[in-house]
C-alpha cells in the first residue's frame, strides 16, 4: 500500500473544510478503514489460484448468498415477475413495485402511510444486510480476481476501498480516470448476489451500454445476468433490462419507466416488475444536483389551445422598447406598457386587452413577447431540423426532450418559423431527487462531491469519501488568467491555442455555450488551427471525439458537459504516439468562462491527469464574461482594485480571489433555491406516492374496492349476478384507477396554478410555504373525496353485456398515446431559474423576497390559461369522455 494512501485532506482547501466542519457536513478524508478491509480481502488469497478454482469459488459463494437470501427472506412474498429469477436464486422478494402494507389515509381500507421503498420489514432488513457484509471479503476478492483475469485490469487497493464505501452506501470521490466504472462492479455483485436488483445510474445512454458491456464478464462470471436500458427500446427489452441482476440505466430512462409503469392498467404493461432496491449513481453530483433541477415529465396528447401563435409573434415584433413595452433580460422580466396595451390591441384589430374576457388573448400576447425578446437563439435554444431544441444554462449543452413550460415552448416555435407542437397533458411528473430516493439503498461516485457535499447529505443521507487518486495526480492547475474585456480575452485565447498547439500538443477547449465554441471554431480556422466542435446530441459519436481529444495536435472544442465519463486516453491507444503527448506534458485544458459551480469547473479540469499521466488545465476570463456580469463581481471588488479596461491581462490576486467568491456565493445561493424549492415538491411528492400506492393496490389486485357495494348496492349486486364477483371486482379496479389518474392530472394542473399564484401570499403577509402546504392538502382531500364519489357514480351506469362489463362506454381503457419530456421548469423551478438569473448577492433572504418578481409574465400567462380551461371544462358533465376531451379538461 503506497504510504500517502491513508488520507486525502490534501486534496480539499482548507477554507471549504473548515467551513463543513463548522457546518456539521461529515465528510471522510481517512480512508484507512477502508484500506484495512483491502487486506483483509487480500488476505483470501484469490490471486494465487487457478482458474478452476476461482470458478468453483464464485460458485459456492453464489450458493452461500442464494441459500442465504431465501432463509433471511422467508416468510415474505415472492415475486410477481422475473421469470428468470428462481433458477439462479434472485427471486425478487417483494411484489411488484410499491406494496399494499401501510396504505395512507386515502388508501381502500384507511391504513397509514408508508414508504413503498422502505415499507419492508426493518428486521428483513438487518438480517440481509448481515448477510451481505459477511460475505464482503470472499465476494470482493473473487470479484477482483476475476476483473483481473477477465477484464486485464485489476482493481487497484483504492479501487477496491471505494467499493467497500459504496457497499456502505456512501458517496466515494475519486478523481476522473481512477477507474470509478470498475469500482462500481464489486459492490453491484455483492448486492445483486444477495437477491435483489442493482441499479447503476450513468450520466447517458453511452455510457449505459458501454458499462453493461465492458463490465458484463465480471457479473457473468458470478452467473449474474446484466442488462441496460437506452432511450428508443421496445417494451420487451426494457422488461428484460430490469429483470437481471444488474441494471444500466440513466436516471432519467430509469424515471421515465417508473411514471409509465404507473399509467399502466395491467400488469402485462408495467417494465420493472420488482421493487427498487439498490442504487449506484455514478456522476453523482450531475445526476442528483444538475440533472435534477429538471424533473420528468410523461404527457398525454391534448388539442392545441385556439391561439394563432404565429399571429402573435408577429405582433410582437411591431412592438417598441421603451415605449410598447419594459424590458430587464437579467431579471427575466418583460411588461407591457399602457401604450403597449392599446398597440397590441389595436394590431389585433381593435381588441380592448384591459377588458378580462381577453386576459386569454393578454397572456398569449406576453408569452409571445418573452420568447421574442428575452429567449435568444443559440443562447437559449438553436434550431434545427426544423425544431427549438433548449439549451440548458448549466451545461451549455442542447437538453434533449426538454421544453419550456406555459405556452412559452409554441411561442418560440412560432417565432423560429418552425412547425408548432402540441403542449400535451401531464400524466405524471417526478423530480428526479424524488425519483433516486424511492431506492432503499443510494451509493454514488463522482470526481466532484466535496463543493456539494452537503447538499448530499442534507437530501440524501450521502456522506462523501474522498479518495486520494491511485499514483498522486501530475496535473498543473495554474491560476485564472483575467481580462477586463471580452475582446482581449478572445485574443488572449487564439493565440495561446495556436503557440501550444504548433507544438503538437493536444487540447481541449471548454466553453461555455453553442454559440461561443461555434465562434471560437471560426476564428481558429481563420488562423489555420483544424478544430472539432462538440456540441452534438449524440452521446456516442460525441464520446468518440472526446476519446480522440488525447491525440497529437488535436484541438477539441466543447461545452463543457460534453462527453462526460468519456475516458480521454492520450495517444488514443497508441504507444508511440502517448510517449510523444506525454514529452509535451499530456493535455492541455482551457476553460473560457467560470462556471456556477466549482463542480463544473474542476470536471473540466479534470479531463487532464488521467491515471496520474501529466496535463495542465488553465481558464481565461473575462470581466465581461456573463457569470461574472451578471452577479456583479465588480461591485464587489475594492473600488482600488477595479481595473481599468486594457489590453494585457489583469495580474491582480484580489480580482482573481473576488471571482472565486462570487462563485461561492452563488454555489450556496443555489443550494438554498434548492432548498426552497425542495420544500415545496415534498409535499406533492407524498401526495403522488399515496396516489400510486392506492393505484398500485388496484393494478395488482391486492385489495377488495368496496367503495361501489356500499354506494351503489343494488346495482352492485345486479352486476354480480349477470357478470360474477371477479369481473365486477376488476371493472370496479379499473374504473377507479382511471378516475384516480385523471384526478391525479387535474390536481398536478391545480398545483401549479397555486404555486404560480403563492407568491401573493407574501404580499398578504401570510408564508407562501403555510400557505401553498395547506392548499394542496384542501386540494388533495377533496380530490380522492372526489374520485370516491365519481367512482360509484360511473360504476351505477356500467352494464354487463353477454356476462362482459363494458368500460369503452364510460370512456376507460385504451388509453391515449403518452410521450415524455422534461420541463424546464418543475411546478415550483420557475421560481429556481428566475432566482438562478437573478443578480443580486446578498443573502439568501433578501433572494427569497425578490425571487417572485421575474416570473411575473410566466404567471399571468399560466394561471390565465387554465384557469379559463378549467372554467370551460367544468360546464361539461363527467364520466362520459375520451382521452382527448380529458386533456381538455386539465389542459
Ligand atoms: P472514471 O469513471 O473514474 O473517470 P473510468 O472508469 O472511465 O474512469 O476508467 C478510466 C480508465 O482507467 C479506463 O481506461 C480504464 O481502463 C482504466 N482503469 C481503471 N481501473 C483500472 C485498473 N485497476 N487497472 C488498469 N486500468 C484501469
Ligand atoms: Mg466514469
Amino acid at each position: 500500500m503506497p504510504a500517502d494512501l491513508g488520507t486525502s485532506w490534501n486534496l480539499v482547501d482548507s477554507a471549504h473544510q473548515t467551513y463543513l466542519r463548522w457546518a456539521g457536513i461529515p465528510v471522510e478524508y481517512d480512508v484507512r478503514r477502508y484500506l484495512e478491509a483491502v487486506a483483509g480481502i487480500e488476505a483470501l488469497g484469490c490471486a494465487r489460484i487457478t482458474d478452476e478454482e476461482l470458478c468453483a469459488r464464485a460458485a459456492a459463494v453464489r450458493d452461500k448468498a442464494r441459500a442465504n437470501a431465501l432463509t433471511s427472506d422467508a416468510g415474505r412474498r415472492g415475486s410477481t415477475g422475473s421469470p428468470r429469477a428462481p433458477q439462479r436464486g434472485s427471486t425478487p422478494t417483494r411484489p411488484a413495485l410499491s406494496g399494499v402494507e401501510g396504505l395512507p389515509r386515502w388508501g381502500p381500507r384507511g391504513c397509514r402511510a408508508g414508504d413503498p421503498a422502505t415499507a419492508e420489514p426493518v428486521e428483513g432488513r438487518t438480517s440481509h444486510n448481515a448477510l451481505l457484509d459477511a460475505l464482503l471479503p470472499e465476494v470482493f476478492a473473487i470479484a477482483r480476481e476475476a476483473a483481473a483475469r477477465l477484464l486485464g485490469m485489476r482493481p487497484f487497493d483504492v479501487q477496491v476501498a471505494a467499493g467497500v464505501a459504496l457497499h456502505e452506501g456512501k458517496l466515494a470521490q475519486m478523481a476522473t480516470g481512477e477507474g470509478k466504472t470498475l469500482v462500481a462492479v464489486l459492490p453491484a455483485v455483492l448486492n445483486a448476489l444477495g437477491g435483489r436488483g442493482v441499479h447503476i445510474f450513468t450520466a447517458n445512454d453511452y455510457l449505459a451500454r458501454r458499462d453493461a458491456e465492458w463490465m458484463g464478464p465480471v457479473y457473468r462470471f458470478f452467473g449474474l445476468e446484466v442488462g441496460f436500458v437506452v432511450q428508443g427500446m421496445t417494451h420487451d427489452e426494457r422488461r428484460r433490462a430490469y429483470a437481471a441482476d444488474v441494471t444500466y440505466v440513466t436516471a432519467k430512462e430509469a424515471g421515465f419507466d417508473f411514471l409509465r409503469d404507473h399509467t399502466a392498467d395491467d400488469l402485462g404493461r408495467v417494465v420493472e416488475q420488482r421493487p427498487r432496491h439498490t442504487v449506484i449513481v455514478d456522476e453523482a453530483d450531475f445526476i442528483l444536483i444538475d440533472e435534477a433541477r429538471v424533473p420528468l415529465v410523461i404527457a398525454g396528447s391534448t388539442p392545441g389551445l385556439a391561439i394563432d401563435h404565429r399571429r402573435l409573434a408577429a405582433l410582437v415584433r411591431e412592438l417598441r422598447r421603451g415605449i410598447d413595452y419594459d424590458a430587464d433580460e437579467y431579471q427575466r422580466t418583460v411588461v407591457l406598457t399602457e401604450a403597449g396595451f392599446r398597440r397590441a390591441g389595436e394590431l389585433l384589430g381593435g381588441v380592448r386587452l384591459d377588458r378580462p374576457e381577453q386576459n386569454l388573448l393578454l397572456s398569449a400576447v406576453h408569452v409571445a413577447l418573452h420568447a421574442e425578446i428575452l429567449l435568444k437563439r443559440d443562447r437559449d435554444y438553436i434550431v434545427r431540423d426544423g425544431r427549438v431544441e433548449l439549451v440548458d444554462e448549466f451545461t451549455g449543452r442542447v437538453a434533449e426532450n426538454r421544453r419550456w413550460p406555459h405556452g412559452i415552448q409554441p411561442a418560440v416555435e412560432a417565432k423560429e418559423g418552425v412547425e408548432v407542437r402540441p403542449e400535451g397533458k401531464i400524466l405524471g411528473s417526478i423530480p428526479i431527487q424524488h425519483f433516486v430516493r424511492l431506492y432503499p439503498k443510494i451509493a454514488g461516485m463522482t470526481a466532484t462531491a466535496v463543493p456539494a457535499a452537503a447538499e448530499f447529505q442534507q437530501f440524501f443521507g450521502l456522506t462523501t469519501v474522498v479518495f486520494p487518486p491511485n499514483r498522486p495526480g501530475a496535473r498543473v492547475d495554474e491560476d485564472d488568467v483575467v481580462f477586463t474585456h471580452r475582446a482581449a480575452k478572445t485574443r488572449a485565447l487564439l493565440d495561446e491555442i495556436a503557440r501550444v498547439h504548433a507544438t503538437g500538443r493536444p487540447i481541449l477547449v471548454g466553453t461555455a455555450s453553442v454559440r461561443e465554441s461555434e465562434e471560437l471554431a471560426a476564428a481558429l480556422k481563420e488562423r489555420g488551427v483544424k478544430c472539432r466542435v462538440l456540441n452534438a446530441r449524440h452521446d456516442a459519436r460525441e464520446a468518440r471525439i472526446v476519446a480522440r481529444a488525447g491525440t497529437l495536435g488535436a484541438v477539441t472544442i466543447s461545452t463543457n458537459m460534453a462527453g462526460r465519463g468519456t475516458d480521454i486516453v492520450l495517444g488514443a491507444g497508441n504507444r508511440q504516439m502517448r510517449e510523444q503527448v506525454l514529452a509535451l506534458d499530456g493535455l492541455y485544458v482551457i476553460g473560457t468562462n467560470r462556471h456556477e459551480s466549482r463542480r463544473i469547473d474542476d470536471q473540466l479540469r479534470g479531463r487532464a491527469g488521467r491515471q496520474a499521466d501529466p496535463g495542465t488545465s488553465r481558464f481565461v476570463i473575462s470581466l465581461e464574461d456573463d457569470l461574472i456580469q451578471r452577479y456583479g463581481v465588480l461591485g464587489l471588488t475594492p473600488r482600488a482594485h477595479r481595473p481599468a479596461p486594457q489590453t494585457g491581462a489583469v495580474d491582480d490576486p484580489i480580482v482573481r480571489r473576488e471571482i472565486a467568491r462570487a462563485q461561492r456565493i452563488i454555489e450556496g445561493q443555489n443550494f438554498e433555491i434548492r432548498k426552497t424549492l425542495w420544500r415545496y415538491s415534498q409535499m406533492v411528492d407524498e401526495q403522488r406516492r399515496m396516489v400510486y400506492e392506492r393505484r398500485q393496490a388496484y393494478l395488482l389486485d391486492q385489495v377488495e374496492p368496496d367503495g361501489c357495494a356500499e354506494g351503489a348496492p343494488e346495482h352492485h349486486r345486479a352486476l354480480v349476478e349477470a357478470a360474477g364477483p371477479a369481473a365486477v371486482r376488476r371493472a370496479e379496479q379499473r374504473l377507479a384507477m382511471h378516475l384516480l389518474d385523471r384526478a391525479w392530472s387535474e390536481h398536478l394542473g391545480l398545483i401549479e396554478d397555486i404555486r404560480e399564484g403563492i407568491h401573493l401570499q407574501r404580499l398578504g403577509g401570510r408564508e407562501p410555504l403555510t400557505e401553498f402546504s395547506r392548499q394542496i392538502i384542501d386540494a388533495f382531500a377533496e380530490m380522492m373525496d372526489r374520485v370516491d364519489e365519481e367512482t360509484v357514480a360511473i360504476f351505477q351506469r356500467l352494464t354487463a353485456e353477454g356476462g362482459e362489463i363494458d368500460l369503452a362506454r364510460v370512456g376507460v381503457g385504451g388509453s391515449s398515446s403518452t410521450w415524455t419530456y422534461l420541463v424546464n421548469d418543475d411546478p415550483f423551478s420557475t421560481l429556481g431559474t428566475s432566482l438562478l438569473a437573478s443578480r443580486t448577492l446578498t443573502s439568501a433572504v433578501s433572494i427569497l423576497a425578490v425571487m417572485y418578481w421575474p416570473i411575473t409574465l410566466v404567471v399571468t400567462a399560466g394561471v390565465l390559461v387554465r384557469r379559463w380551461l378549467r372554467r370551460r371544462a367544468q360546464t361539461e358533465p363527467p364520466g362520459e369522455h375520451s382521452d382527448e376531451d380529458r386533456a381538455t379538461k386539465s389542459g
